[in-house]
């Protein structure tokens, strides 16, 4: 019988063309090298040590700005491991994990504070295959992957062309602060930027805009006696709240959207005079720059015409201002960049289903965005999967963060580079 010879050239046409129209850095060769083999086998064997870490972790007290705690335990397992590690003027923890030459650096990123006051119960409770506290998913459950997927490297004796750098960050949940203060400082380092936040998921690749303000309104104010027709903060802040709910935002099924929300109002102390002070807060996002811009002018014009109105003074305080990264068109070349393609193709060889959801979105909210602003090649990938972040009633599914360790260790064996020896 004649042997069946088919040409590669042919193969590649009539095979059915999936998602391979981006270049990916990874292969499943990546994941049967044997250093690879023994990192992933590590996690499975020290799976159980790794969850009792994550409980310890979230039981640490990490309100922003209040890290050091945290700093200093992810700080103390670095350097246990043999890395280099130091803890920067703003209290990021940053080890290095040398490359033996000739190939990219990439960055690892997950920040080490939470939402929480400080005297929030961290307990963590675990039942049904999943932990219950206050940060327990955003973001301990990051922090624990990194250090169980470094761990996992030293054990498997990995090595890679490229330096692997490992950031525990601070003040994130402020607006990505330790990030930017180490972009800052280290802007020729990273290769690429991979943030470990969010949840399992769309691997992302652009930047959500948010600008968080508040508009404050002052006025002379007046007992309520005296009150008629004097001006009046409460008038005008109430008339601003309603001409900002008039701004257009692009219909809902628009490819990219927009959004704003008044969250928070205060003003006044006593129910028998017109309040001196009058705020509110707004929350407004979406992905492209131009619209950003020109939605916060509406905004903002809103509340002055307002004031000027009812003859009050008016000014807009920052809360918190996180800059657009793009639309999906603008970021096409990011899409393009193998970084992207890499961390999606990852997730699909450990199993993760996406469902219809497209794999990789120009969006995000995390320490990647402060990469995708400088032009640095930027993802966020999800740590497990969970809920009600932010709030107290927080969980993550335990079983679940072993695919955001894996990922880490496929991720730096496909980007760092294996190096064979
Ligand atoms: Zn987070």
């Amino acid at each position: 019988m004649q042997r069946l010879i088919v040409p590669l050239a042919w193969l590649a046409i009539v095979a059915p063309l999936t998602a391979q129209e981006y270049p990916s850095k990874f292969s499943p060769e990546v994941a049967r090298h044997p250093a690879v083999l023994d990192a992933l086998a590590y996690i499975d064997t020290h799976f159980e040590e790794q969850v009792e870490e994550w409980i310890r972790i979230t039981e640490i007290p990490g309100t922003s700005r209040h890290e050091a705690e945290r700093a200093a335990y992810v700080r103390r397992e670095l350097e246990a491991l043999g890395l280099e590690v130091h803890v920067d003027s703003i209290g990021n923890v940053v080890a290095r994990r040398p490359g033996t030459g000739g190939g990219r650096t990439v960055v690892f990123a997950a920040h080490l504070d939470t939402v929480h006051p400080l005297e929030t119960d961290l307990t963590v409770t675990r039942r049904e295959g999943r932990l219950f506290a206050p940060g327990v998913y955003d973001n301990s459950a990051s922090v624990t992957n990194m250090l169980a997927a470094a761990r996992a490297m030293t054990a498997g004796g990995l090595t890679t062309k490229g330096d692997v750098v490992l950031i525990g960050t601070v003040q994130e949940e402020l607006g990505l602060n330790g990030m930017h203060y180490w972009l800052g400082q280290n802007p020729a380092v990273p290769d690429m930027l991979v943030a470990l936040d969010g949840g399992l998921g769309p691997v992302r690749y652009g930047a959500l805009g948010i600008y968080w303000s508040r508009m404050v309104f002052r006025g002379a104010g007046s007992h309520t006696n005296y009150s008629r027709g004097k001006p009046h903060p409460a008038r005008a802040a109430a008339q601003c709240i309603l001409d900002i709910y008039e701004v257009p935002l692009p219909e809902p099924d628009a490819p990219v959207g927009a959004v704003y929300n008044v969250g928070m109002l205060r003003g006044g102390h006593v129910v028998n005079a017109i309040a001196q002070e009058v705020s509110f807060t707004v929350d407004l996002r979406t992905v492209d720059p131009v619209l950003l811009a020109q939605l916060d002018t509406a905004i903002v014009s809103a509340c002055g015409a307002a004031a000027a109105a009812g003859e009050v003074e008016f000014h807009r305080e920052w809360i918190q201002r996180n800059e657009a990264g793009g639309t999906p068109e603008q970021l096409a070349d990011r899409r393009a960049h193998p970084l992207v393609q890499t961390a999606v193709d990852i997730l699909r060889f450990l199993g993760y289903d996406m469902g219809d959801r497209p794999p990789a979105r120009a969006s995000g909210s995390t320490d990647a965005n402060a990469g995708v602003l400088r032009g640095i090649p930027s993802i966020s990938v999800g740590r497990a999967r969970g809920g009600e972040q932010h709030t107290l009633s927080e969980w993550a599914d335990v079983a679940s963060a072993k695919i955001g360790t894996k990922q880490i260790v496929l991720l730096v064996a496909a980007l760092a580079e294996l190096d064979e020896g």
